[in-house]
């Protein structure tokens, strides 16, 4: 057995009946990573020492006869816009090149009480902007069923190296699908939580009123596990939920029979992949025959969700990226005035797209056009939320794909912004109206590229969520088939 191919779940139970050690894990992994690393690309920063000596923390734990919390000695990863005090934190962006944030994010913290082994930091598009992990200024990431396909992004590192096994488990941000899109295309589970279930504090801010953190892990077991440990209200994050934390792996139990399902007939858009469709079709049968009910609904102003969100967030992130000035963060370009200094230091360290975004976002804000762009979509936002809202008066989740097609070839999609663009339609209306949503394995295309379900739930229903996610899980077995890279596991 592949120590690395395993779910936390299972590795944990092996920690406890001493069957293996910490170190013995950490190990098997690292080792992994030396095999395929060079091949996929997921990090950016590999905290390879720090991570043997938590493992061998955990192990003299476990022989003084101690308990050990879940997530203890198990290996995981964080992408790289989650602040790590004194782990660089670049954001995939050379303007945070040598940035090392003096403090630990929330989700860190509540991570480290816990012990895990922490084996470095993932790659991303620059500043999450994006949905291939093409934008990332260091390197893009491969996906592990296929090298030559994105695995997807913004949090395309953390989907790739649980699905290759260089982390047992991952955290990622989604913003507007960049947990449950990675997810999709890498054959993992991916979860957003409800927009405010999971602090933001030391998150770097994206567009903040979408962001959220999130688990991808190999099931729908482990995901609950995470949830467990980074959900709950924090102090230094206004927008945190107050409501208590439930234990979620209490919800994974496999019943739906009676559960209503929506089946939104907007999210089956045109030029869809017929190898996507077919998937989900057939995974809605399977939950007929688990005994769910299956009924038809319409979410009416889906057809507006891109455009709202591509004024929403790059608005944010004008705002939220005026920070990298060279003063207050960045790297400095040098220049003869404080002016040229802040333009040299922005035009040469920014990427395209945070460029692009930045300018569409200012433009969106910018007197005499904030009414026309910026405020309508607000507004629209707020339809968008009602027909969820709507929605779910008859039924108690929603399903679709995560994501209009199975992982594209890298290089594909990246001159076209647009067509990149349109790959979000099943993902951003859920960040729009702050709703959770997991992404499960269902599938595989002709090329043999997975391909994920979306489980879509009202505010704070992640049990419902993990609930409907696991039966459908359990009653398949996509979820134990690993990426085979080079032709042969290594
Ligand atoms: N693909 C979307 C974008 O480019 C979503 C990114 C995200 O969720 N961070 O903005």
């Amino acid at each position: 057995m592949k120590l690395y191919d395993q779910p936390a779940h299972v590795l944990h139970d092996m920690l406890v009946n001493k069957e293996i050690t910490a170190t013995e894990l950490t190990q098997a992994v690292l080792a992994r990573m030396d095999a395929v690393e060079d091949e996929v690309g997921a990090y950016l920063t590999q905290t390879r020492d720090t991570a043997l000596q938590q493992a061998a923390q955990t192990d003299a734990k476990i022989a003084r006869g101690e308990a050990i919390a879940f997530l203890e000695g198990i290996p995981g990863a964080l992408k790289d816009n989650i602040c790590t005090k004194g782990v660089k934190t670049t954001c995939a962006s050379k303007i945070l090149e040598h940035f090392v944030p003096p403090y630990n994010a929330a989700v860190v913290e509540k991570l480290q009480a816990a012990n895990p082994v922490l084996l470095g930091k993932t790659n991303m598009d620059e500043f999450a902007m994006g949905g291939s992990t093409e934008n990332s200024a260091y390197h893009p990431t491969h996906n592990p069923w296929n090298t030559e396909c994105v695995p997807g992004g913004s949090s395309g590192g953390s989907a790739a190296a649980v699905a290759a096994g260089m982390a047992i488990w991952a955290l990622g941000s989604d913003t507007g699908g960049s947990i449950r899109q990675p997810a999709s295309f890498c054959g993992v589970v991916g979860m957003k939580p409800t927009y405010g279930r999971v602090s933001r504090y030391g998150l770097v801010a994206y567009a903040s009123s979408l962001d959220q953190i999130g688990p991808l892990t190999r099931d729908v077991t482990d995901c609950a596990h995470l949830l467990n440990v980074i959900a709950g209200h924090d102090a230094m994050d206004s927008t945190s939920s107050a409501a208590a934390v439930p234990d979620y792996t209490k919800a994974l139990v496999q019943d739906v029979k009676g559960l209503k399902i929506g089946l939104p007939k907007e999210y089956f858009v045109k030029g869809m992949d017929a190898d996507v469709e077919k998937a989900i079709r057939t995974a809605i049968e399977q939950f007929r025959v688990l005994g769910a009910e299956i009924i038809d609904i319409s979410l009416p102003h889906t057809e507006y969700a891109i455009s709202t969100y591509y004024l929403i967030a790059p608005a944010e992130a004008a705002t939220n990226l005026e920070r990298y000035d060279g003063v207050s963060y960045g790297e400095r370009i040098d220049g003869v005035d404080i002016m040229e200094m802040m333009t040299n230091t922005r035009t040469q360290k920014f990427g395209a797209e945070v460029k692009r975004r930045i300018m569409i976002g200012n433009y969106a804000l910018s007197a005499g056009y904030y009414d026309a762009y910026y405020l309508k979509a607000l507004k629209v936002r707020t339809l968008i939320q009602q027909d969820y809202a709507k929605a779910f008066e008859t039924v108690d989740v929603i399903v679709a794909p995560t994501a209009p097609t199975p992982a594209f070839k890298i290089g594909s999609m990246i001159s076209d912004p647009l067509q990149m663009y349109l790959q979000d339609v099943c993902t951003v209306p859920l960040n729009l109206a702050g709703l959770p949503g997991i992404s499960v394995p269902c599938g595989y295309s002709n090329q043999h590229m997975p391909i994920g379900l979306q489980i879509i739930g009202k505010p704070l229903a992640e049990e419902t969520l993990l609930r409907t996610a696991y039966t459908y899980e359990q009653s398949q077995s996509f979820h134990k088939e690993m990426a085979v890279l080079g032709g042969k596991q290594a």
